[in-house]
């Protein structure tokens, strides 16, 4: 049985096309043990009442794995982009401010659409290239230190947050973001990868690729994975450097 409430200030709007709708409402949500943001929102869902007292639509919100590994709940929590399964409720202030992610098109209240991550990830090529249609047998042996560098970028859930939280990322620019690069970086590691290389590179050579960091750093600060994004940046722009300039003799 809930003692007490924690109270919430959420920012809403009906649909993708509907501004006119957008507003803020507040709810006082019961407490319980170990709650985080996502919790709060499914007890929010059983009983949707603001504290002036008027039953409105629940808010909308979209989850998946409940563990920080989908990214799907990114959403910003008291002017910090993160995820809420791992927001805390009783390390927060309150109350609790709840917005969609700004970089992304709004679909509603909490949800936007991340396409534009999974889009440029197909641009990138961000996989190994293996058509399956005869069996290659082992694959060619990773190094120790190849393996202890791709691992930590290997754990980019398409989150988002980076993206959010980079200011050369706006509608005046189509800078591709950090997780995309990270993602060439990784797979340019790979023994395998590396055979798509080149692609991966002259995809970034564009004026929305690698060029286009403003080294602002924003975004290995709120990147939950800790991926050394500043690094990736850096590298994959050493490569598409070398490529730009030596490129050409290995055609
Ligand atoms: Fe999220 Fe980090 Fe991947 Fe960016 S690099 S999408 S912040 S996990």
């Amino acid at each position: 049985m809930a003692t007490h409430t924690v109270r919430f200030k959420i920012k809403r709007q009906d649909g993708p096309t509907r501004a006119d709708t957008q507003r803020w409402e507040e709810f006082d949500i019961p407490w319980h043990p170990q709650m985080n943001v996502l919790s709060a929102l499914m007890e929010h869902r059983r009983n949707p009442v603001t504290v002036e007292g008027k039953t409105v639509p629940p808010v909308v919100w979209e989850s998946v794995c409940l563990e920080e590994v989908c990214g799907a709940c990114t959403m910003i929590v008291n002017g910090r982009v993160r995820q809420a399964c791992t927001a805390l409720v009783d390390q927060m202030p309150q109350p609790i401010t709840l917005e969609p992610m700004t970089k992304f098109p709004l679909v509603r209240d909490l949800v936007v659409d991340r396409s534009r991550m999974f889009k440029d990830l197909q641009k990138v090529k961000a996989w190994v290239q293996l058509d399956g249609t005869h069996e290659l047998g082992p694959g060619p042996r990773q190094s120790q230190e190849n393996q202890e560098t791709a691992y930590p970028l290997s754990r980019c859930m398409t989150c988002g947050c980076c993206l959010e939280a980079c200011p050369q990322v706006n509608d005046r620019s189509d800078f591709i973001g950090p997780a995309a690069i990270n993602q060439v970086r990784l797979f340019n590691l790979h023994p395998s990868g590396k055979m798509n290389g080149a692609e991966r590179l002259e995809a970034l050579m564009g004026e929305d690729g690698v060029a286009g960091c403003g080294k602002a750093q924003n975004c290995v600060e709120v990147c939950p994975k800790e991926i050394p994004l500043v690094d990736s940046i850096a590298d994959v722009s050493r490569q598409t450097t070398k490529h730009m300039l030596f490129g050409w003799l290995l055609k």
